[in-house]
């Protein structure tokens, strides 16, 4: 079978199977087999019942002693049994299960592996799995794959699809060169796909993610490369005029507050570099609220003033919405045309700006997306911005470049990335880093707290509303789910309303809002008509409401340390002092230990080390991070040496 096979292909899977793996975005082998797990199961040591306590997941060696129960609840039919060990005994009880009663016999001993909770006098292990000790040794040392699932699909029909594959992807083309692969002691890439599903141990999967992470590394160098041999010697084709200077001039001189040594030094970079003969290709780098919006600004101000149309691309709608009200206010004093294009537009309203790009009409356009899609022709494209550049891969950033007649690109993120990888994976760019906070900042108060300080809370909330500053809540949710036990966006909001009473206005934002809804929503927050802002973490990046100055987070728990850094720069992003406030709902020792980072420090270089220290050897993935460059399983700070490979491989291999 060959990669771009249809997975109807596959043994046992027909039309309604491929529709579902459809949607997760499987639709040929090659999907299915970069598919990769989630986490894995690991089964335990069998431990005595004396030692088990509420909460533990353990797997424990026990003789049935009763005969099994079999009864009709309310909602289940439930089957039961008492096994026990010689320190003591538990309740197995399974839910909807009547075929397991003749699976046991009093007197007969078993792995029983589950989770144990206390129902009063009794502890209990609920829906147990349960092996003979024989079979529990064998599955002892192994990790079993977890995917991230949708409805339909389960985890065994994933794996037995991949188990069919299994000699197609171990005879799989290497293109590596066979000293290569000696030298650095790599698996080889059929063994290493294979092996992130089906892990033999643990130093076995180890090898197999540094092999895909080298892989994902040198697919993303090579489009680097391409794209620095495309651009690294065209001349600038939209030099700027000495009018632009002036007005960058007199728009910072108009600013209400003065630029920092950074912002200063990157304006300065770029000017030299749209007045010089060579096409501008350059990053900025800067925190969270270190100002780079301004910096783009003047950017597109000096290309607007030189004759040329600009482009600003951000990854959400409602970055997009937001940065098209404040840089319209921006530059209102000057003849420019600003216009918005997102996604959700309405095909006239999008139409009615493809014809100002194509005209000549606007002269800048803040948008999704949407920007790079086919339809959009410029009259004169002269710049090219990304924002929160790591939410976008190179093939996109690519895209927009190809629009114009070699347009000059300015990418901006706020990743903390070390300068010698960001020399690395950035190889087409000359990088400018924004390092000092504006004078005026304070420092954010942070704390982690339970949920019982959410009345605490409130009644912090109530006070700051008070002062006439604003406030954010998150939530992982937009609507209550019966699977997923964390807050969610509708619910919160109207308790908290309840809670808030009438003085202090409510109102809520997520994904799912239609664009109207959600961009009317954030002008209202922006001119303080609402005073507290429930949100998912469609605010997570860029949003910028300087009076805001509460953000608590939800589940803080079942964020990534990187997310919740960026969510957290929603505040403190203007002279007042600022407060996060972050609620860790489950709290996991390694939930505590997590979130403690946050509470100790506000810099994201130190939160980016601390999350790679706090993950470890042996955890895997982590949660996934929205910082990460978009790859699926390589961690530029886990994997930095497969990087530095990458890096020289590049320049010798072509195609992966
Ligand atoms: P980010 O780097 O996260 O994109 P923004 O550009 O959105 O940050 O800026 C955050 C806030 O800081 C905005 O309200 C902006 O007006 C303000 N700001 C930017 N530069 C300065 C400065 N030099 N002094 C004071 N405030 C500034
Ligand atoms: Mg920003």
């Amino acid at each position: 079978m060959r990669l771009e096979d249809n997975i109807q292909n596959i043994k046992g899977i027909g039309e309604k199977t491929a529709q579902q793996f459809g949607r997760l975005g499987i639709s040929t082998v090659g999907d299915l087999i970069t598919y990769y797990p989630r986490s894995y199961k690991k089964y335990s040591e069998p431990v005595s019942v004396a030692e088990v306590s509420e909460g533990d997941r353990v797997a424990v060696f026990c003789k049935v002693v009763s005969y099994v129960e079999e009864r009709r609840g309310r909602r289940y039919n439930i089957t039961s049994l008492s096994a026990s060990d010689s320190t003591g005994s538990l309740r197995m009880v399974w839910f909807n299960k009547p075929y397991l009663k003749s699976q046991f016999h009093k007197g007969e001993s078993y792995i029983f592996y589950g989770t144990i909770k206390i129902k009063g006098p009794m502890r209990v292990m609920e829906m147990p799995e349960f092996f003979t000790q024989f079979n529990y040794q064998k599955m002892l040392s192994t990790l079993r794959p977890i995917y991230p699932l949708k409805s339909g699909i389960t985890n065994n029909s994933i794996t037995r699809a991949i188990e069919q594959l299994r000699d197609t992807v171990l005879t799989l083309h290497d293109y590596l060169p066979e000293d290569i692969i000696e030298q650095y002691g790599l698996m080889r890439r059929g063994e290493a796909i294979m092996r992130i599903h089906f892990p033999d141990d643990e130093e076995g999967l180890k090898d197999a993610i540094k092999r895909i992470a080298l892989d994902e590394f040198l697919e993303f160098l090579i489009n680097v490369r391409k794209l620095k041999e495309k651009t690294v010697v065209e001349s600038n084709h939209h030099k700027i005029n000495d009018e632009a200077k002036v007005k960058r001039d007199g728009f910072i001189a108009g600013l209400p507050f003065s630029l920092t040594e950074g912002q200063k030094a990157a304006v300065e970079d770029i000017t030299r570099d749209l007045e010089s003969d060579y096409m501008m290709s350059r990053l900025i780098q800067g925190d969270v609220g270190s100002g780079k919006t301004v910096v783009a600004v003047i950017a597109l101000l000096m290309n607007a003033i030189s004759g040329y149309q600009g482009a600003l691309m951000v990854p959400t709608e409602v970055l997009a919405m937001q940065h098209y009200e404040d840089i319209s206010k921006m530059l209102k004093p000057y003849k420019i045309t600003v216009r918005l294009l997102t996604g959700s537009m309405t095909a006239k309203d999008k139409r009615t700006v493809y014809q100002e790009l194509k005209d000549g009409i606007c002269d800048i356009v803040i948008g999704t997306h949407a920007i790079i899609q086919d339809a959009t022709e410029f009259k004169e494209l002269g710049l090219v911005i990304t924002d929160e550049q790591h939410r976008f891969g190179v093939k996109q950033r690519e895209k927009l470049a190809e629009k114009g007649d070699m347009p000059n690109i300015l990418i901006m993120s706020a990743t903390p990335i070390p300068r010698t990888l960001a020399i690395i994976l950035y190889a087409d760019m000359d990088i400018s880093v924004i390092k000092d906070m504006p004078a005026d900042r304070k420092s954010i108060y942070n704390c982690v707290v339970g949920t019982d300080y959410r009345p605490a809370a409130y009644k912090f909330l109530r006070e700051r509303v008070g002062a006439g500053e604003q406030v954010y809540v998150i939530c992982p949710m937009v609507e209550e789910s019966e699977t997923v036990d964390a807050e969610n966006v509708i619910n919160y909001s109207e308790d908290l309303q309840e809670k808030l009473g009438s003085g202090v206005r409510v109102s809520y934002l997520h994904g799912k809002m239609k664009e109207s809804e959600k961009h009317e929503i954030l002008e209202n927050f922006v001119k303080r008509d609402i005073d507290v802002l429930v949100s998912t973490t469609v605010i997570e990046v860029g949003i910028n409401n300087p009076n805001a100055t509460v953000m608590m987070i939800e589940n803080a728990e079942r964020f990534g340390l990187a997310q919740l850094h960026q969510l957290r720069g929603r505040v403190g992003r203007g002279s007042l002092q600022s407060y996060c406030i972050f609620i860790n709902v489950k709290k996991t020792e390694e939930s505590m230990e997590r979130l403690k980072v946050l509470e100790e420090s506000n810099d994201g270089f130190f939160i980016a080390s601390e999350d790679l220290r706090l993950r470890g050897p042996g955890d895997f993935f982590g949660i996934r991070q929205s910082g990460d460059l978009n790859f699926r399983i390589a961690d530029i700070y886990k994997h930095a040496d497969m990087l530095r490979l990458a890096q020289d491989l590049s320049l010798i291999i072509d195609d992966i």
